[in-house]
């Protein structure tokens, strides 16, 4: 997989956010597979051979985890 640069990240949320309560840049969430919190903007994107792009942790490639990972703090 290989990372997108995405210039605006509330945009990116607003197009790609897999769920209906659509989080702002600056609410803080937590990743279940690294236990980490973060911003939600600080996310990354991940493109795969296949073009599917997915929202990744902001620990990435290091941490696997993905925004179906990430719960409420
Ligand atoms: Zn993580």
């Amino acid at each position: 997989m290989k990372e997108i640069k995405i210039e605006d990240k509330q945009k990116y949320l607003r197009e790609n956010y897999p769920f209906a309560d659509l989080p702002e840049v600056y609410e803080k969430k937590r990743c279940m597979h690294c236990d980490s919190t973060f911003f939600v903007g600080t996310f990354k994107v991940f493109k795969n051979e296949s073009g599917m792009e997915f929202i990744c942790c902001p620990n990435a490639p290091e941490c696997n985890g993905t925004v179906i990972d990430w719960i409420d703090i």
